[in-house]
């Protein structure tokens, strides 16, 4: 669990995150975040940009890129570089969407080869325009990494894909050993924060992706900030919980940019550790919570602590 000390310690600076326009609050000082100059950091930007693969590390301008990059762990973004909707959080470009790249998830299959990790994170845009809402593509990714690197384990953290008969089964069945889908928000603030989308849709993708597959493990990510009540985070975590979810992931919402969504609270550490604690106690298997955490922060170390909590769980 992440104190002020230790944040002060292992992060150094914030400076890249800083631009000159003008944000409506200031960020607190225990934001702290590796600067994006180390040479793991540069290898893996190369790597990427050879092999011309889109990240959410870059199009969301996540804060942890230094850090991630540095030891290798990038979070390759499918099905382009243009999202179908157009949420007001998130970085991520919007607007006509890319064509299909057919030789993406092979690309994508030979750089994670060369990066040799234990565990990757799959991601896409949503791609409401596609008939399966891309789940093809993600099928397609899921095998050629299986083929190149057999023992890697797999997490593939997807759109919600409403209205896509089928896409949900077709992901399952080729076994990612993690499904991720992020509510994002509470209920009461979808309008504003996930324009397009339903809660109950996405709570019910979780829990049919449990029903469909027992062994996988479920996991779903919020942002704090945005002006919701911690009655609300309490709903949300319960309502999680009701769809089986094993792990959750809560981080402070960041505005981009000026025409984003603006930070409404930033929370204290305490905040953090509180829901933290709130989680633990509805019998999540792993919680994550703290200002910098992200659906894929950590998420190699975390997978490890997923499976050693479900066995110590099947062993009790
Ligand atoms: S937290 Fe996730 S999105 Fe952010 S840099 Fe790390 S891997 Fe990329």
């Amino acid at each position: 669990m992440l104190n002020n000390r230790k944040l002060k310690k292992n992060y150094i600076s914030n400076s890249h995150l800083n631009n000159s326009e003008e944000f409506k609050l200031k960020k607190p000082s225990w934001i702290r975040v590796k600067a994006p100059i180390s040479s793991g950091y540069l290898s893996t930007k190369e790597l990427i940009s050879k092999a011309k693969l889109n990240t959410v590390c870059e199009s969301a301008s996540c804060p942890n890129i230094g850090e991630c990059w540095s030891k290798g762990h990038a979070t390759v973004m499918i099905l382009g570089d243009v999202c179908t909707r157009k949420c007001g959080f998130c970085n991520v470009k919007s607007g006509s969407p890319n064509e299909i790249d057919f030789f993406e998830p092979y690309r994508l299959a030979k750089a994670i080869s060369k990066l040799n990790l234990r565990h990757v994170v799959i991601t896409s845009v949503d791609r409401d325009d596609l008939e399966d809402g891309g789940a093809n593509q993600f099928v397609k990714s899921i095998q050629a990494i299986k083929k190149l690197t057999p023992n890697i384990t797999i997490e593939v953290l997807t759109p919600d894909f409403q209205r896509k008969e089928g896409a949900l089964e077709k992901i399952i069945k080729a076994k990612p050993d993690v499904f991720n889908h992020n509510l994002e928000t509470i209920s009461r603030l979808y309008k504003k924060v996930r324009r397009g989308a339903s809660y109950e849709h996405s709570l019910n993708i979780l829990k049919n992706a449990k029903d469909l597959s027992s062994t996988i493990f479920t996991k779903s990510g919020i942002m704090v900030g945005l002006g919701e009540k911690i009655e609300e985070i309490e709903i949300l975590l319960h309502d999680l919980r009701l769809a089986k979810v094993d792990f959750v992931t809560i981080g402070q919402y960041m505005q981009p940019t000026k025409g984003h969504l603006s930070v409404e609270k930033y929370l204290t550490i305490e905040e953090f550790n509180k829901i933290e604690n709130l989680a633990y106690k509805m019998g999540f298997l792993l919680v994550s919570a703290s200002p910098l955490t992200r659906s894929s922060y950590h998420a190699d170390d975390d997978f490890h602590k997923l499976k050693m909590a479900r066995e110590k769980l099947i062993n009790v």
